[in-house]
């Protein structure tokens, strides 16, 4: 099932998504915590402007150099455990909104990723039950100031600006891991491709992990790693990330006003 969140005149809803009709079946309410109500209306996606599907209350938990690839072009090896970091809430932007080049960067790149929201509250998941608290999966940016990243020593301010998040177009609750792959397109010219057998560390296991270490909530995002070929983004760009079956999540990209 593909849900997304929308505008539509002066609402905001939620709705499952209909491909034969191109139409959202309007919710009552959050499928998160409310499960699948139909309100009766429907709306074309055509007058729909997507939102970013869910804005966690409580996390974004990510992982870095969670492809082999990526942690060489970083100058090092991949990580035994996952390496986690936590972006704020207030980073995430929808798609088609545009990324914001902060003043105080000259290095500001993209990281396609696959993005993983939580559906239970869970804390010491067993691996083998990890995927069981997943209310679906949909694409991240994990848009990050190489620089600071370098300067700081610790990734927080580097990973945190407003809009380094972007996220989206749509929830799929269910995709093919083993089969899944990810690419990231700027301009046109591909940049990143990954494939989700390739992950140091499998989905499963990072929640697992993570949830050793914070309790997940629902609505809580993880973003599990990025491939080799992260790149510089520069005012006029448009940064495209794209996995089969979950759409493209596309977002311009401008300097800070
Ligand atoms: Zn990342």
């Amino acid at each position: 099932m593909k849900i997304a969140r929308f505008s539509h005149g002066e609402t905001m809803s939620y709705g499952i998504l209909d491909e034969e009709e191109h139409e959202f079946v309007v919710l009552k309410s959050d499928p998160l915590f409310a499960g699948y109500d139909p309100t009766g209306e429907r709306v074309p996606v055509a007058e729909a402007k997507l939102l970013a599907p869910v804005i966690p209350r409580s996390k974004i938990v990510a992982v870095g150099k969670n492809y082999r690839d990526h942690a060489a072009e970083m100058g090092g090896e991949a990580p035994s455990e996952p390496l986690l970091f936590l972006k704020p809430n207030t980073s995430i932007i929808g798609p088609g909104d545009a990324i914001v080049l902060p003043k105080q960067s000259e290095q500001v790149e993209h990281e396609g990723e696959l993005a993983v929201i939580i559906g239970r509250v869970a804390k010491h998941v067993a691996v083998e039950d990890a995927l069981d608290i997943v209310f679906g999966y949909t694409i991240a940016n994990d848009v990050t100031a190489r620089d600071l990243q370098r300067r700081d020593g610790q990734w927080t301010r580097a990973k945190s600006f407003d809009t380094f998040c972007p996220l989206g177009p749509i929830v799929d609750t269910e995709l093919d891991l083993a089969a899944g792959s990810i690419e990231t397109s700027v301009n046109g010219e591909r940049r990143q491709e990954g494939r989700f057998a390739d992950m140091v560390h499998p989905v499963a296991e990072i929640i697992a992990y993570a949830s050793s270490v914070f309790t997940l909530l629902p609505g809580d995002v993880i973003l599990t790693g990025t491939p080799a070929g992260v790149g510089p983004l520069v005012a006029g760009d448009t940064v495209e990330v794209t996995v089969p079956g979950l759409g493209t999540l596309a977002n311009p990209v401008r300097a800070a006003g």
